[in-house]
């Protein structure tokens, strides 16, 4: 047994499915299979694997990138002044501006985008209106496949390279490009943890006929940023299928963490200080703590993690509104920066169903997402005008 095999033996959720050791590999011992639960995991067949030790030393959890944490990163609220490119990005549309500049110097960008089954895989494009793949958060673990062989040979022919994608590919990246990193910008964001491809795809199945799609947004705004829609256009009519993170099932399992990858649940990379160039997210509680940058269709926070990151920041900050923020206060409503999400105590139970694939899925999806007699009695209270004051009086809170 190799090192990545004893690591993944010893504590399954130390594996991220960075896809790290696959790029490593020069025998193509490494495959990358999909589990139970359909998240991928290397298999490494040993007949032609010669244990040259390249996929240990490039796996971010086994190697990873120490950095210090004392240093607070530079942070700022930023909204993209083009309301188009908002409108159609996650949080404030800042993504775009900082691989705008990276193609407008010859460069190349790496982000997420969907394959032909609307499945999310990592994919480069090389021109402006091509970023429209890569805008906008997928909710399910991107395949990174062979992007970090791809990247590397952009970077020794001399072209810039920006990544984006999640802290541990992010993180994964910059171990396996090593030294020869002075042109590659590695974008992340804070992440909550990555739902699983399998639990998508069943999901999909049942919503719309795959060959008819047209387009998938996770983060629609057409209610507004906070209560975004998964939106899915399909047919020729302009058919339109869309529901609210409150009522739709899927949104509903990944925010109450039913299906996340089990390494999102203790993840090495949610940390203040990383090894990406910028860190993104979106801004939620900016009205308490910056009233005058929130508009409700999107604010982004951004952090500084290096001098490159500084130096591509500037470049692009005359076409967005800034404005600087505490640190402290700015993740006070995104714990995700520095802390990983629990799992769903129904996690367990909801995989055991979804593998004896008796019930009909959205029921099973229903049935592990509808809120607690509880939780509605509390919802139902507060949809009544004046309940809440009355509930804190009772309470003896007023
Ligand atoms: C799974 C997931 C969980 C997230 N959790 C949080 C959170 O808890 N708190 C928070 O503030 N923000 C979270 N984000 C980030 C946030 O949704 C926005 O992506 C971020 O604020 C950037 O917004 P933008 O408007 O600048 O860019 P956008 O145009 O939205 O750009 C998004 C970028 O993210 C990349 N991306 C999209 N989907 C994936 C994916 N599945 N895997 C890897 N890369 C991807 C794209 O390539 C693109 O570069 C999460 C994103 C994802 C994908």
């Amino acid at each position: 047994m190799i090192a990545i095999e004893k690591m993944i033996a010893a504590n399954r959720a130390d594996c991220c499915g960075c896809y790290a050791c696959y790029n490593s590999c020069p025998f193509d011992a490494i495959t990358m299979e999909e589990d139970a639960e359909g998240f991928r995991y290397p298999r490494v067949d040993a007949d032609r694997c010669r244990n040259c030790g390249k996929c240990e030393r490039n796996c971010p959890v086994l190697n990873p990138i120490v950095k210090e944490q004392d240093q607070t990163p530079p942070t700022y609220a930023a909204i993209n002044k083009d309301e188009a490119i908002r409108k159609d990005s996650s949080s404030g549309g800042m993504f775009q501006l900082f691989a705008e500049q990276i193609l407008k110097e010859g460069g190349i960008v790496f982000g997420a985008g969907f394959d032909a089954d609307w499945e999310v895989c990592h994919q480069s494009v090389e021109t402006v209106a091509e970023l429209d793949r890569l805008r906008v958060s997928k909710y399910l673990q991107s395949r990174v496949e062979t992007s970090f062989q791809q990247v590397t040979e952009h970077l020794r022919a001399g072209r810039k390279v920006l990544f984006a994608g999640t802290p541990c590919q992010c993180a994964a990246l910059r171990r396996f490009v090593g030294k020869n990193d002075e042109n590659l910008i590695l974008v992340d964001f804070i992440c909550h943890g990555v739902p699983s491809p399998k639990i998508w795809r069943k999901y999909l199945a049942l919503r719309a006929n795959k060959k008819e799609i047209r387009r998938i947004s996770f983060r629609n705004k057409n209610l507004s940023w906070e209560r975004f829609l998964l939106a899915i256009s399909y047919g020729n009519a302009n058919k339109y299928l869309a529901a609210d993170l409150n009522t739709d099932l899927y949104l509903q399992g990944f925010l109450q963490n039913l299906y996340l990858r089990p390494s999102c649940h203790s993840c090495h990379f949610c940390k203040k200080n990383r090894p990406s160039d910028i860190t993104l997210a979106d801004f939620w509680g900016v009205q308490e703590e910056s009233p005058s940058m929130y508009d409700g269709k999107g604010t982004s926070l951004i952090f500084i993690q290096s001098t490159k990151g500084r130096n591509l920041f500037n470049q692009v900050k005359d076409h967005a509104k800034i404005m600087e923020q505490d640190f402290e206060r700015a993740i006070l409503h995104n714990p995700s920066m520095i802390t990983s999400s629990t799992p769903s105590p129904k996690r367990t139970a909801f995989f055991q169903d979804v593998q004896r694939d008796e019930k009909d899925f959205m029921k099973l999806l229903y049935a592990y997402t509808k809120p607690s007699l509880k939780a509605q009695a509390k919802q139902f209270i507060r949809k009544i005008p004046g309940t809440v004051a009355l509930v804190h009086m009772i309470k003896g809170k007023q």
